[in-house]
């Protein structure tokens, strides 16, 4: 048995296809799967705008020598780090997230302080600053963004006034000369729109935790509406959409599907005599009987009780009640009770073609009350059409008949 949820939507999420193309109802995806998605769309930017401009450093070759050529190691590292997100999952992502962090904004600081040591130093014109803010503006929100809570938004203001810091320091020791439009610029951009923006993203930010988290939550109600408490079986709620998906493939590949309901023979004397727990224990190991045995694309559920029911796609009668005799096989022989077997009795339908649930249902609960009938710890098929021939037949003469398998266990309840 496998949960899968509903709600995990695109499931190819493979970068901006995904953020641009997703059709809208696929649009419900993780954080984690949106992070993926935005660095698989951001490194690879990241790396050719650092190579472009390395080359365009180099064609003009206005700056120093370690101006020209940073940007070239600098450029292979986004480049590796997108090979390394496109061989990561969506939950792995984050050492990728923090070198990506360390490095990029790193960067954009490196080019602004350098900048300004320059500009001290040589006499450069202040004028990259402005285009540098820009970049400085950028690198604080990802910082916020990318890393959920309070400490990114500390992180990004920080790194922000790093920069502010430097330049006053800069603007106050050096007493550069400036125009009245660069006091502008820097008023506008750094003391009014990087806060704002830096708010903002925070505001993003929790949104984006909240969603997380609710996504989280309804995860959790969904399989809880799914899913039974003591064993994790699908409850029977999930019939339903188990048979619409059955009914689908059945239609498209055209093969059978089996339907299996298996019932503990005496389960109250089990409770009476060893107590509630230990037969809730008996539950248990029976359902991992069934959810190891069983193969992926089958769907086992617990129907209430001690009644479980199992789904099997692309199997027929005679091949769900051989696995039943397996299974029945299996529970008997697996150690559960002091000095006590327990077995249970298996009643199995093959899905008629435009039969509903419900009656579907039924000819496999008519079996099992035919296996119970006939003695109990046995698999009967219930055939789909024979008005000549008898409607019940025990698994046992199946496997005697067809020389399936090997001849059948002891029947200690004595079976017909
Ligand atoms: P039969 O062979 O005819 O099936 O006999 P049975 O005693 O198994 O049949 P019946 O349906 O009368 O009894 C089912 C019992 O299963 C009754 C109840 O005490 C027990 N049961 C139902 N749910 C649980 C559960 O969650 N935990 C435990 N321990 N027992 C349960
Ligand atoms: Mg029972
Ligand atoms: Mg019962």
């Amino acid at each position: 048995m496998h949960v899968e949820s509903t709600l995990t939507g695109c499931k190819k999420f493979a970068g901006i296809k995904s953020i641009l193309l997703c059709p809208a109802p696929d649009m419900t995806f993780r954080p984690q799967q949106l992070e993926r998605a935005m660095l698989l769309v951001l490194l690879p930017l990241f790396a050719a705008a650092s190579i472009v401009l390395a080359l365009a450093n180099m064609l003009l070759g206005t700056d120093t020598w370690f101006e020209r050529y940073q940007l070239i190691p600098a450029g292979g590292a986004f480049a590796a780090l997108w090979v390394w997100c496109g061989f990561t999952r969506s939950n792995n992502v984050r050492r990728i997230r923090v070198v990506a962090l360390l490095l990029g904004p790193g960067i954009v600081m490196e080019r602004f302080l350098v900048g300004l040591w320059y500009t001290a130093n040589y006499g450069h014109d202040v004028q990259f600053l402005s285009s540098l803010s820009v970049w400085m503006i950028l690198a604080s929100c990802l910082f916020v963004f990318l890393n959920p809570g309070r400490g990114a938004f500390i992180a990004g203001f920080s790194y922000y006034s790093v920069a502010v810091a430097a330049l006053l320091l800069f603007l106050t020791l050096k007493d550069y000369p400036v125009s009245d439009e660069f006091i502008h610029e820097f008023l506008i951009t750094y003391i009014v729109g990087a806060p704002i923006f830096l708010v903002l993203v925070a505001g993003l930010a929790r949104l984006r935790l909240a969603y997380g988290s609710a996504l989280h939550k309804a995860d959790k109600f969904e399989s809880m509406a799914m899913q039974d408490a003591l064993t994790g079986l699908f409850n029977r709620r999930v019939f339903s959409t188990s048979m619409r998906r059955a009914r689908a493939r059945q239609a498209r590949r055209r093969t059978p599907v089996s339907m299996a309901i298996l019932d503990i023979d005496h389960f109250k004397t089990v409770n009476d005599a060893f107590g509630h727990n230990k037969g809730d224990e008996v539950l248990v190991k029976i359902a991992n009987i069934l959810t190891a045995t069983m193969r992926r694309t089958d769907d086992v559920f617990r129907w209430g009780g001690e009644e479980f029911a199992i789904l099997m796609e692309e199997t027929d009668a005679e091949n769900a009640g051989l696995v039943c005799e397996r299974l029945r096989q299996l529970i008997e022989k697996e150690p559960m009770l002091p000095g006590r077997k327990v077995t249970a009795s298996f009643g199995v339908a093959e899905l008629i073609a435009g039969e509903d649930d419900s009656s579907f249902f039924s000819r496999a609960d008519a079996a099992l009350y035919d296996a119970k009938d006939l003695g109990r710890n046995q698999v009967v098929i219930r055939r789909k059409r024979r008005p000549s021939n008898p409607l019940v037949k025990p698994i046992s003469d199946l496997v005697d008949s067809t020389n399936f398998g090997n001849p059948p266990a002891d029947k200690p309840n004595g079976q017909a």
